[in-house]
């Protein structure tokens, strides 16, 4: 065992991993057993302790971190103030010292000052081997002795983190017990690097698995990258699978400055394959060894610089580990994590499609598994038992629709079809937005639980505010219409549309105009047929145009750098009438055929003048528009600001979209994952908007509704009727939820205004 305060890695071994933690005793090992490690050194653990109690920081650090960590504002002070205590501190000489000569040592290799990273790797002192992979961070080209020494502060800061905190908090770890070692190794100025399962990380099987991107491993470990992807049977050495992403960007050393920074691939290289086959073949190699020096499957970060492969770290791989209890560990034991879009559970073989053609391989109770569902793979949905995605937020396409077909679903895992293959077995949760290797038998336990079974059986409350269902697609109509709600808030008619075999323009080319509006007219009248008389309000168009251009015939539709800004909704039916007319033509003979219960929403609306466009073209089409019900649906911030306008203008509804009204309010791209936890529909900002929008409309008797996610949740529900909504529109799995919530809640205004009365 080593008792200085910096060390040589290849001094340190599994025996020390209470001086330089986990993943230095690692990198020593791995040193030893002559695996291809950058050079470097450790500042101990013991240092660390000896800076914190040299600057006399120990009481004021630790009672710092007594607070209620469930509190973000007050997490965040408390690491404010640590670190502050952490960085304003000062190094003793001798350690100082050792640093620096040590980092001396490191640069004689090089031709001038060497750039190093700077890693953290904690210890706890009860717990030797107690993993914090993550917690901390990671500070890449560092160079110069008095950077370096900053770092090492900046990462010994790193422990007092907010995450780390809570971790520790959470996992009931001593924060004064817990120690962190800074380990300092050259850089290596990666070419191409990326992760390598050295066995397969969701069966254990003796498949290696290897990810790889342009530039530094940041944006494969960070996820904001697709990689390449490749399998290896290890069992006769064969490359089995060999997948080629578009790889956007890379992080790289900006030569200039010496920091990491985020580029664009250059366009030649994009479709570029990262690895050949012997580099494969050799990562391999290195992989068993790694493997066999633990005696289980490693999780190795891997890099190559002029065809020199280097291993930056490994640790073993978790997701093969025994499965834990409580949510938090559940989480670690699952193999992806996502967003729960649609609950329920599901266990089956995984499916991965990647596009329409594969949809055949979707067999009855499969789990369907794609980069994001497009509109034609809704049959597919259909038969699967559940839904995984890599991409998408709650209010995407997978995530409508599985919900309308009662599938569960988890969007936004970002690796889904990365780690998943075709047939291996696993266990959806759609609630808690996990997925698992293998039948789980606890979550199958609790989908079976009555408790958690949705049913409409129960006796309906009867409430003043309407509760009405959304629905996209026709074949939900018989889960809609069992909800019992009071008609159809919302009806997306493009998801109908998408679910054509052609682009509306495809049929109009073709001159069968007529077989389109039939189409249309079909599909509409299965819904409002089967809610009649209850209203039912069609929304015109409103679909996107990447999802547009999916369909055959749909190439001419416009490439826009952000579509959710772009072409679509009310702005589009006013350019392009040609189709606008074909939607009135719908709607006319559905009226004529006797269904007086449609009323028609205008989306995205932002000035009035489009509303009373829209008003004109629809009259001038032969639409009685005095006879039904116009809406406009309230998405944009401007239109909510200037509702009283829109009322001048003449409308008998509003309904709140809050997928996009959150979304535009808060610069949040609603299908982004990688800001999904920034979307907050019930955010001060957007409930404001809609406050002073039911409160205009009240005033004037225009009924409001709100047809948006936002609407299935039980708490925004409350605080809509409070604020005096005239209807809800939820999901079909919410209906009931939200009807037993609302009905609460005017009880309790009523019994509110009795007392008062008194
Ligand atoms: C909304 O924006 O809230 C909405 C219901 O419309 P869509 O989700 O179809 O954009
Ligand atoms: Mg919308």
């Amino acid at each position: 065992m080593v008792n200085d305060s910096v060390v040589w890695l290849e001094e340190v071994g599994k025996e020390d991993i209470a001086i330089v933690g986990g993943k230095g005793a690692s990198l020593g090992e791995m040193i030893r057993a002559e695996l291809p490690v950058p050079r470097g050194f450790a500042v101990t653990a013991q240092a660390f302790r000896r800076f914190i109690d040299e600057n006399g920081i120990s009481d004021e650090l630790f009672s710092a971190l007594e607070v209620d960590v469930d509190d973000a504002d007050i997490l965040r002070e408390a690491e404010k103030r640590a670190k502050k205590l952490i960085l304003d501190a000062g190094i003793s000489h001798d350690i100082e010292k050792s640093i620096i000569s040590k980092y001396r040592e490191l640069c004689k290799s090089e031709e001038d000052d060497a750039f190093v990273a700077i890693r953290s790797s904690a210890t706890a002192e009860d717990l030797p081997d107690a993993s914090f992979a993550g917690q901390q961070d990671t500070f890449l080209n560092i160079r110069g002795e008095e950077d370096v020494l900053e770092a090492v502060k900046k990462c010994w800061a790193s422990l007092y983190g907010a995450r780390a905190i809570y971790y520790r908090v959470k996992q009931g770890f001593d924060h004064r017990k817990v120690n962190l070692c800074a380990v300092v190794q050259l850089m290596v100025d990666a070419e191409k690097a990326g992760v390598m399962f050295s066995s397969h990380p969701s069966t254990g099987e003796p498949v290696t698995i290897i990810e790889g991107a342009w530039g530094l491993g940041e944006s494969v470990v960070s996820g904001s990258v697709s990689p390449d992807y490749y399998a290896v049977d290890k069992r006769n050495r064969k490359i089995t699978e060999r997948r080629i992403a578009i790889k956007n960007i890379m992080h790289i050393k900006d030569p200039q400055t010496g920091k990491t920074v985020e580029l664009p691939v250059p366009e030649d290289k994009r479709d570029d394959r990262v690895l050949d086959d012997d580099e494969i073949l050799k990562l391999v190699e290195l992989g068993d060894i790694v493997e066999e020096l633990y005696g289980i499957p490693q999780d190795v970060e891997w890099a190559i610089k002029d065809k020199e492969i280097f291993m930056l770290q490994s640790r073993p791989i978790t997701t093969i580990k025994k499965k834990k209890e409580t949510k938090e560990k559940e989480a670690v034991s699952a193999l992806l994590e996502g967003l729960g879009a649609s609950p329920g559970i599901a266990y089956g073989e995984a499916k991965l499609i990647s596009d329409a053609s594969e949809l055949g391989k979707v067999k009855d109770g499969d789990i369907l598994v794609a980069v994001m569902t497009t509109p034609d793979m809704v049959p597919a949905m259909k038969r699967a038992s559940a839904i995984v995605t890599d991409e998408g937020g709650l209010t995407c396409h997978a995530a409508i629709v599985s919900r309308e077909l009662g599938c569960p679903a988890v969007v936004g895992t970002r690796k889904a079809t990365s780690l998943l293959t075709d047939g291996i077995l696993i266990t959806v949760d759609g609630e808690k937005g996990l997925v698992f290797n293998g039948k789980k038998e606890s979550e199958m336990a609790r989908a079976l639980d009555p408790e958690k079974t949705v049913s409409f059986a129960r006796s309906k409350p009867i409430t003043a505010t309407e509760i009405k269902v959304n629905v996209s697609i026709p074949e939900a109509t018989a889960r809609a219409v069992e909800t019992q709600a009071d008609g159809v808030g919302l009806l997306r008619i493009e998801h109908m549309i998408l679910g054509l075999p052609k682009h509306p323009k495809q049929y109009i080319k073709e001159g069968k105009a007529d077989e389109y509006v039939n189409e249309l007219v079909l599909r509409i009248q299965t819904v409002v047929d089967a809610f009649y008389p209850k209203p039912v309000w069609v929304r015109t168009l409103d679909a996107p145009t990447d999802e547009f251009r999916a369909m055959e015939g749909g190439e001419g539709e416009p490439i826009e750098p952000n579509p959710m800004l772009g072409y679509r909704g009310i702005r589009r039916d006013l350019i392009d009438t040609e189709h606008f007319e074909l939607e009135v033509r719908a709607f006319r003979e559905l009226i004529k055929r006797g269904y007086n219960n449609i009323g028609i929403m205008i989306p995205l609306v932002q000035h009035p003048s489009e509303l009373r466009r829209a008003k004109e073209f629809m009259r001038s089409k032969g639409l009685d528009i005095d006879k039904i019900d116009i809406g406009i649906m309230v998405e944009i911030p401007a239109a909510a600001l200037i509702i009283d306008q829109f009322i001048s203008e003449g409308l008998d509804f509003v309904s709140f979209g809050t997928n996009d009204l959150t979304q535009y309010t808060l610069a949040v791209d609603r299908n982004n994952e990688h800001v999904a936890h920034l979307y907050n529909e019930m955010h001060p900002g957007v409930m404001k908007l809609i406050e002073h929008v039911i409160t205009e409309c009240n005033k004037v008797g225009v009924k409001t509704s709100i047809c948006g996610q936002a609407g299935s949740n039980p708490k925004v529900a409350k605080r809509l009727v409070e604020l005096g909504i005239t209807s809800i529109s939820a999901n079909i799995d919410a209906v009931e939820t939200v009807r037993e919530m609302v009905a609460r809640t005017e009880m309790q205004l009523i019994l509110k205004a009795t007392r008062e009365m008194k």
